[in-house]
């Protein structure tokens, strides 16, 4: 069996529900907290999926398409920016795993 990259295990995550506009983020970030009182912008580099990135001017940005629900975020921000919820495949977005 071929082992595969990172990047391409990480493009073979589906996502429930990934179309509907109206449902709420398992995740919200406030990002006025990242960009004014936050040291160390650790979630930046923690985040295996890259959700959390850094501009040139060093302005964090979040975006919640990508995750895979890992959790790390929701441990390693000590600043109270994260709101993790854990999303309901019924009604909210959520990871299908192809390979448990
Ligand atoms: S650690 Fe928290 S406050 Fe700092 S950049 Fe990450 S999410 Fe934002
Ligand atoms: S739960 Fe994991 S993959 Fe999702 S945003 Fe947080 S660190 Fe990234």
């Amino acid at each position: 069996m071929k082992l595969l990259t990172l990047s391409e295990r990480l493009g073979l995550v589906s996502y429930r529900n990934q179309a509907k506009s109206d449902i709420k983020p398992h995740i919200r970030v406030d990002t006025d907290i990242c960009n004014s009182v936050c040291p160390h912008k650790c979630t930046t580099y923690v985040c295996p999926a890259n959700c959390y990135t850094m501009d040139e001017d060093g302005k964090v940005h979040f975006q919640v398409e990508d995750c895979i629900e890992c959790g790390t975020c929701m441990y390693a921000c000590d600043q109270g920016a994260v709101d993790w919820n854990y999303p309901d495949p019924e009604i909210g977005r959520g990871v299908t795993w192809n390979f448990g």
